[in-house]
């Protein structure tokens, strides 16, 4: 089969490679849709590998597709299902796990190989974290399945409250999936901002009621303005600088909450005013990856409509091309999320 390995920075090769073959407990599914995502950018660009992804590895970890062989012991799932699997299991043994934490499992297994013809699952992911997706939704938005429960995760941790004033920085996937979560749960007003213009109008158009140009503007100060001089109640870091880090701290309310969700480069620092969090009662909180049950939640949340993930699927490419979608990714300006198909 054609598959995408990522040997280093950069480096994605496009490699006739065997099949996988399944065994106890495990699916082999072929991909019919995978999705680029922030981190896969990140890893390409910058190469943070830590604990998350060996190289080399078939690249990739948004996707669906169909069930084409099934191992022996697995009751719940036949050949021909649309399915699609999270990229991670935690392992309900860990110390993390047994505590309820299950994102921050101390065990937990990746699954890198969208970006080819087919994947296999193992048989913890087909435990506990593969869905069949429902006949009326594509595979383009069934793959965007992932991003949105790390999203999930990390609002339900800043605890939005209805009317809420929040304020994203960073209208790119991640932001945008903020601004379309924050949106449903009735925030009051969603204040935006990105470098990018074409971004902002996307933004808009997704329901951001306020969108800053951070080139032209002062983020900060025009949050400021646009709160009464009181700063967001929740405000959303989505693009991983600890300069941006930095800035989300401006911008929230005496009280507030700030939610750093995006991951920045490794051994990086910020700093903190003490007075802030202490006179300013300022709770700050970072948020990882997510678990099976918010993958579930986001598969439902796509399916009865309540979430429209359809316009941030930008562009459609194949699989041979995709280290031009990656490329493409890191300088367009109107590209959210490509769609690879093999
Ligand atoms: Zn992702
Ligand atoms: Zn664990």
């Amino acid at each position: 089969m054609k598959a995408a390995l990522l040997y280093g920075i950069k480096d994605l090769r496009i490699q006739d490679i065997d099949v996988p073959k399944v065994e106890y407990g495990e699916i082999l599914v072929k991909v019919k849709a995978a999705t680029t995502c922030g981190t896969d950018l990140k890893i390409y660009q910058r190469g943070y590998v830590g604990g998350v992804i060996k190289l080399p590895t078939v690249f990739g970890h948004e996707w669906a597709g169909d069930i084409v062989d099934v191992g022996k012991g697995v009751p719940y799932f036949q050949e021909g299902m649309r399915v699609r699997a999270g990229n991670s299991s935690p392992c309900l043994r860990c110390y993390m796990c047994q505590r309820g934490k299950f994102n921050l499992c101390e065990d937990m297994m990746w699954l890198w190989g969208a970006y080819a013809e087919y994947i296999k699952v193992p048989q913890r992911i087909v435990t506990l974290n593969t869905q069949v997706i429902p006949d009326h939704l594509t595979y383009d938005e069934a793959a965007v399945t992932e991003p949105l429960a790390c999203v999930l995760h990390g609002i339900e941790e800043a605890r939005v409250k209805l009317g809420d004033t929040v304020a994203i920085i960073g209208a790119g996937p991640i932001g945008l999936l903020h601004l379309l979560i924050v949106r449903k749960m009735g925030a009051g007003k969603i204040i935006i901002s990105d470098t990018i213009d074409e971004r902002l109008q996307l933004a808009r158009k997704l329901g951001a009621d306020e969108a800053i140009n951070a080139k032209k503007e002062d983020t900060a100060e025009k949050t400021k303005k646009l709160t009464g001089g009181y700063g967001a109640d929740v405000v959303i870091e989505a693009i991983g600088m600890p300069a941006t880090w930095e800035q989300a701290l401006k911008m929230v309310r005496k009280g507030g909450t700030v939610l750093e969700f995006g991951g920045c480069p490794p051994q990086t620092e910020i700093k903190i005013s003490t007075e802030q969090l202490h006179y300013g009662e300022t709770t700050i909180m970072g948020a990882f990856h997510t678990t099976p049950s918010h993958f579930k939640k986001a598969l439902n949340l796509i399916a009865s409509g309540a979430i429209n993930v359809k316009p941030l699927i930008t562009n459609h490419v194949k699989l041979s091309d995709i280290k031009q979608a990656l490329e493409t990714l890191a300088t367009s300006k109107t590209d959210i999320k490509i769609a690879i198909s093999p």
